[in-house]
């Protein structure tokens, strides 16, 4: 029955009219590319702040976690669309009601209609459609209606709300799915994400592409098991951001030097603050290769020691891009959550993997004068960090 799914967009709708085009080439790009990594074929296109996909309707139920997880759509319905006529819409009405109605199975349904006209193009106002057409389901149901159903009209909480959008033609629906809001990816540019297998790095990637930042992923390898790990959380945040790009470099040799070089000299306190500065430069040196505007990482105050406020401006020192902690006012409670809802959170804790690198008691308070002297004394003895080629 349902083969077309009305798809609504939220912050691009208040944009200037040239921007909102944009906006939306960029979202139907985002959607095509979407259902074409999942191999559905769909057809899309523009209606007046609205966007149409259809699709085989075997193909609904994946269509719908699809669409539920790119940014920029605020919420979707399957719907049936029909003509701006009121005896089409009433037959529509009726029949889309119907399916819900045994759907749900039971002898008593409160209901209620919701019209909106996004396009003002109708004779009668919303109210005047609400009240037809509840009353035409109401007396459907009193005659010639299933049997032994008792229907309640429930403006507060209703089991089944049916909405009738009035567009370009009119769009009836039951259900209305929420998607995750923000802005579409790449309506914004790109950033670069160190991403870890840890909780933090995958919630603060998907965080920047809620705000329609497109991605570049940076892992620097540490072992066989986190670059698995890696990987697979990679291929849940696709599906937020089918643009992005998996960059692997191979970084256990340099960690290991940081930390034997540091140590040598007595100072292995500044093993992360040191390690973190070269990341960043390393993701400094792949942002501008990639066209990326920023880079992104998942530091969160005070959470280890090398996420103090000290040591985050200690770490970002001399870093030109400006670097985004979209997690820095969360609790952990509240990633982990995110973590949750976006799918990432049971790889990230599959396996904790533990820094080999770590020492015993990392400084808190680094100073930045010592740590950029620590970080010039490894580079001088390590050589070319760039010269290692992306493994992927
Ligand atoms: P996460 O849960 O994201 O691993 P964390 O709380 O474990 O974060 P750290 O391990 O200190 O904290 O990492 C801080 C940030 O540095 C990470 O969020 C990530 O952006 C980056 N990072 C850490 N390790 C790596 C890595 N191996 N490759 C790429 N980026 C990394
Ligand atoms: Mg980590």
């Amino acid at each position: 029955m349902f083969n077309k799914v009305l798809i609504r967009y939220g912050e691009i709708g208040i944009k200037s009219r040239g921007t909102r085009r944009r906006f939306e080439e960029i979202l139907k790009n985002n959607i095509k590319l979407a259902l074409k990594r999942y191999e559905i074929e769909g057809n899309i296109r523009t209606l007046h702040r609205r966007l149409l996909l259809e699709v085989d309707d075997s193909n609904l139920e994946r269509v719908v976690s699809i669409l539920e997880k790119i940014p920029g759509i605020v919420s979707f319905s399957p719907v049936v669309e029909c003509n701006l006529d009121l005896e089409e819409i009433e037959r529509t009405a009726l029949e889309v009601f119907l399916r819900r109605v045994r759907e749900l199975g039971r002898d008593t349904v409160t209901f209620r209609v919701k019209t909106q006209r996004v396009k003002k193009n109708f004779p009668l106002t919303s109210v005047e459609v609400n009240r037809y057409i509840g009353e035409r389901i109401l007396k459907y149901f009193q005659g010639a209606g299933p049997g032994n159903i008792t229907l309640k009209v429930d403006l507060k909480n209703p089991e089944i709300t049916l909405g009738i959008e009035i567009i370009d033609r009119a769009y009836v629906f039951t259900e209305v799915f929420r998607g995750v809001g923000g802005l579409p990816v790449n309506s914004q540019g790109k950033v670069l994400v160190l991403l870890s297998d840890g909780i933090d790095s995958p919630v603060a990637a998907f965080l920047m592409m809620k705000r329609g930042c497109g991605t570049v992923l940076l892992h620097l390898k540490i072992s066989e098991e986190g670059l698995e790990k890696v990987e697979k959380i990679y291929q849940v945040l696709r599906d937020y951001d089918p643009t992005s790009k998996l960059l692997v470099f191979d970084y256990r040799g340099i960690l290991k030097a940081i930390r034997e070089l540091l140590e040598e000299i007595g100072e292995e306190r500044y093993t992360c603050i040191v390690c973190k500065r070269i990341m960043l430069k390393i993701a400094q040196e792949y942002a501008k290769r990639f066209g990326c505007e920023g880079i992104t990482t998942g530091d969160n105050i005070g959470q280890v020691a090398s996420q103090t406020l000290r040591n985050i401006y200690v770490i970002s020192e001399g870093i030109s891009y400006p670097v985004f902690r979209p997690l820095i006012g969360l609790d952990k409670v509240e990633i982990v959550d995110i973590a949750k809802r976006i799918g990432t959170y049971n790889i990230s804790t599959s396996k904790e993997l533990r820094c080999f690198a770590v020492p015993r008691y990392p400084v808190t308070r680094g100073d930045v004068e010592k740590a950029r002297e620590l970080e010039r004394y490894v580079l001088e003895r390590i050589g070319d960090i760039l010269s290692n080629k992306p493994l992927k």
